[in-house]
């Protein structure tokens, strides 16, 4: 039986507060791995219950439920990732910040596909190359926080909230509880059953092609662009079916991974799981939770618990690579997660903000082809480019995203490099998080339909739009 890690209670969180010395190179993870190694380590963003034997219930019920996804489903995906980090394809990956239960509903589930997939024909357009996608959806439910308390205006200091996987946005859930851990497997399991139903009763069939408004577009000379690769897209369908090519299964079907940040290890420890490997039939570890996770900005610390689970599994990984990492500790990171170099296992989703991406990302580059890995890279343009509106609402400018996003293709070109994908938050919905784009919303406009419980996210339009301006990009 795996180990729970909560009955240890020598790994309270006090010793679990990492001490990085930059001076002495931290022991960093080579030795045995299990499923459960990464318990020895110091973790951040770990999360205390105060009903240990609670706990300890919830996850072994997660080890007996059945994986959400299998072997044959990662290493499909892995394959696809290899063909990005060649170059033969582009990596679309979106969703919400902080997921929550609520959004698990037919409508919103809908939503989000149907922009995934408008997103990417408008991708396949600018690259003329196949795009992967990935949802971060059904499973994004733990959040590392900047800080774990959060002052109310009445003066209170209360727990932040942590992600539905740990506790509840509603002030009077914020102690952390057990039985969200069964809760976010259900809610994961419902969303993925929703996901491959439609999907195989062709929601993603392009015979039926989804409706393009571009009525809010308030510029003519932009709504004249976009129309204009509305209209190729349309033509090409049109005309592979006129000639009777689109008998093959690809206009009628879609793939569409899931993912999300791997923060919260007790859960991901339970739905780990020793299965064959559907080509060589060796058994391997496999995370069972979702086809991709990543590693977060915030606990990627070469020491630490979540590089130290993340090295064990067969899933490809994402790192996300913020402005503090230096270049020689990036090379030691995929090192140790990727010892034999296998290509596209590793996405380093880079995220510095736009006033950052030139002057950090020529050294990672640089450092990365110098080591021999050959890496997925994507461009996260939302997590560094986060500001307070005047009247203190966290937003995005739509101008810094496009910005970071544009630099990172042009200094991976100079360096002759390619980025080989996107990480948005976005949404279905038509919110007002982020300002700027088309429909030209401004802060004022924020408190219109700001309904996020974490980080700003691009609104349906301002989603597709950022996908026109990537594809123009592409095809300049
Ligand atoms: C996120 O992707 O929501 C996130 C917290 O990102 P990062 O780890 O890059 O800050
Ligand atoms: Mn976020």
């Amino acid at each position: 039986p795996v180990q729970l890690p909560l009955s240890d209670g020598a790994k309270s969180a006090a010793a679990r507060t990492t001490s990085s010395d930059p001076s002495s190179p931290p022991a960093v993870s080579s030795g045995e791995w299990s499923p459960t190694s990464w318990q020895s380590k110091p973790m951040r963003q770990s999360v205390k219950y105060n009903d240990v034997r609670v706990a300890e219930r919830a996850l072994q019920k997660l080890e007996s439920l059945p994986p959400l996804v299998t072997p044959v489903e990662i290493q499909r995906l892995r394959a696809s990732l290899k063909e990005v980090a060649l170059g033969n394809a582009f990596l679309l990956q979106g969703g919400d910040c902080a997921e929550l239960f609520d959004y698990c509903t037919a409508q919103q589930i809908d939503a989000k596909m149907k922009l995934l997939l408008q997103m990417s024909l408008v991708l396949i357009w600018g690259g003329n190359i196949p795009v992967v996608r990935i949802a971060r959806m059904a499973g994004q439910f733990a959040k590392p926080r900047s800080s774990l308390t959060e002052k109310l205006e009445d003066g209170r200091e209360v727990p932040s909230f942590r992600g539905d996987n740990i506790n509840g946005y509603p002030i009077e859930e914020r102690t952390p509880d057990p039985k969200r851990l069964v809760d976010a497997y259900f809610h994961s399991a419902a969303t993925l059953n929703y996901v491959r139903s439609q999907l195989s009763s062709g929601f993603a069939d392009l015979h039926h092609p989804f409706e393009w408004t571009l009525a809010h577009v308030q510029d003519d000379e932009s709504k004249e662009r976009y129309q204009s690769i509305v209209d190729s897209i349309t033509d090409a369908i049109r005309f592979m079916r006129t000639i009777g090519a689109d008998t093959s299964s690809s206009l009628g079907s879609v793939d569409l991974y899931t993912s999300h940040e791997g923060m919260l290890l007790e859960y991901e420890q339970s739905l780990t799981r020793h299965l064959k490997d559907p080509t060589t039939g060796q058994l391997k570890w496999y995370n069972t939770s979702a086809h991709f996770i990543w590693i977060g900005d915030r606990t990627r610390q070469l020491d630490g618990a979540h590089v130290e689970y993340f090295r064990g599994i067969e899933n490809p990984i994402g790192i996300k690579v913020g402005p503090s990492m230096e270049d020689a500790e990036l090379v030691r990171l995929l090192d140790i997660v990727n010892p034999n170099k296998e290509i596209g296992k590793i996405t380093l989703i880079t995220r510095y903000g736009c006033d950052k991406v030139a002057g950090k990302l020529p050294g990672h580059i640089k450092a990365v082809a110098e080591s021999g890995h050959v890496v997925v890279w994507q461009c996260d343009p939302m997590h560094g480019n986060t500001r307070s509106s005047e009247a203190g609402v966290k937003t995005r400018q739509f101008g810094s995203i496009i910005s970071e996003l544009s630099t990172a293709i042009r200094v991976h070109k100079e360096l002759g490099s390619r980025l080989g994908g996107v990480h948005l938050e976005l949404t279905g919905e038509n919110v007002t998080e982020c300002v700027g784009g088309s429909q030209g919303l401004t802060d004022k406009d924020l408190s219109l339909n700001y309904t996020t419980y974490c980080d700003p996210r691009l609104n349906n339009k301002q989603a597709l739009e950022a996908a026109f301006l990537i594809a123009g990009y592409y095809r300049e």
